[in-house]
């Protein structure tokens, strides 16, 4: 006789080994021999413990503003009574090397943050240039990248990157219930050498601290969601059976052939810069067309954030969505707003995908 009775196992909290993975995962994924530090939350936990464990009066940042989240990690830090000169570019224009090397002349900061890309406005900073000169200056480097991993390189050991929060809801197509926060040595140097940075808080990385070196730990760190943690550890074994570089190429072909669309249809790319664009989205000049002026998302079409709004609209190739069904049918549904014949886009896209197959 067949058994259809099911025995209900109880749930069983993250193993050590399982634990161990995840943290070689995202070893791997970062390209650091250091382990990171699991954030039991939402990426932007990760960024404003960043921030609360870092600033402290007397202390001096430049923080670049390209988007909405570089915003917001400054006053963080000036909450934290440090004292920061913003470099602030418009929001259809990524920073330069140029920009960054004077402000850091004029400043002379302890330590520079910034957004390395954005998936709100769709732009990418140089952050290889921008790593570079940090290294120059003997700077702390903080970046948030939870919009660029998964879709183009973030070598954190090579580019000596000090803090990198990550999350994996983005191009990883994994959970946004737990991220993580990449430290190096001098980046723990940094926190605990800060009177000011939180202990026994929510936002304390101090308190997150993995063993040093090599050394295995003995139990998993109670406070890691365990089920966000499982798909975590799917996400990036889905990730390395692809190939990390193969994920960043199919982001970034998905870019190419979303612009390639979108120009056969006569609109533009919101982001005038085409050496320094999102591969995650492609936003889309609106320029006063009210056919554009969409309330909600239709698909992965979607409208600008906040202050964006009216001025852009997103289209979201990323994770899953960087493929070329998402972007053709988000082509189709611009060419649906503007009253156009779809076809010829369309063929636009189909044709970066098969130069990149
Ligand atoms: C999405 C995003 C975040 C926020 O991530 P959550 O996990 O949703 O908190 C932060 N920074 C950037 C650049 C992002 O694109």
């Amino acid at each position: 006789m067949e058994q259809t009775e099911r025995t209900y196992k109880g749930f069983v909290p993250l193993t050590l080994p399982e634990f161990n993975t995840l943290t070689r995962q995202l070893s791997e994924l970062l390209s650091t021999q250091h382990p990171s530090v699991i954030i039991p939350g939402e990426a932007i936990l990760g960024i404003e413990a960043v921030a609360a464990g870092i600033s402290a009066p007397g202390r001096k940042f430049i923080n670049i503003v390209t988007g909405p989240y570089g915003s917001l990690f400054g006053e963080w830090l000036e909450r934290g009574g440090a004292m920061v000169a913003e470099v602030k570019v418009p929001f259809d224009e990524v920073v330069t090397a140029e920009l960054v090397a004077a402000a850091i002349d004029r400043h002379r900061p302890d330590a520079i943050s910034f957004v390395q890309a954005e998936v709100v406005t769709g732009g990418s900073n140089p952050a290889k240039a921008i790593f570079e000169l940090a290294r120059q200056h003997d700077l702390i480097t903080v970046t948030d990248s939870v919009s660029a991993v998964g879709g183009e390189p973030l070598l954190v050991d090579e580019w000596a990157v000090d803090f990198a929060a990550i999350g994996a809801q983005k191009a990883l197509a994994g959970p946004n219930g737990v991220s993580a926060v990449s430290i190096s040595p001098r980046g723990w140097a940094f926190l605990e050498s800060n009177a000011h940075a939180p202990r026994n808080s929510i936002l304390s990385l101090l308190d997150l601290k993995p063993q040093p070196g090599n050394l295995a730990p003995v139990r998993v760190p109670p406070n890691i969601p365990t089920l966000e943690a499982r798909a975590l550890i799917e996400a990036l074994a889905a990730v390395e059976e692809e190939g990390l570089d193969l994920v960043i190429r199919r982001h970034s072909t998905a870019a190419a052939s979303a612009v390639a669309g979108i120009v056969a249809l006569g609109l533009a790319p919101w982001q005038k810069d085409s050496a320094h664009r999102s591969t995650l989205t492609t936003t889309v000049r609106i320029a006063g067309n009210p056919k554009l002026g969409i309330a909600q998302p239709i698909g992965i079409v979607a409208p600008g954030d906040g202050e964006l709004r009216g001025q852009l609209l997103r289209i979201n190739h990323f994770g899953t969505n960087a493929s070329r069904d998402s972007v053709e049918a988000a082509i189709a549904t611009l060419a649906g707003l503007l009253e156009r014949y779809a076809a010829p886009a369309i063929e636009a896209v189909r044709q970066v995908w098969e130069a990149q197959a």
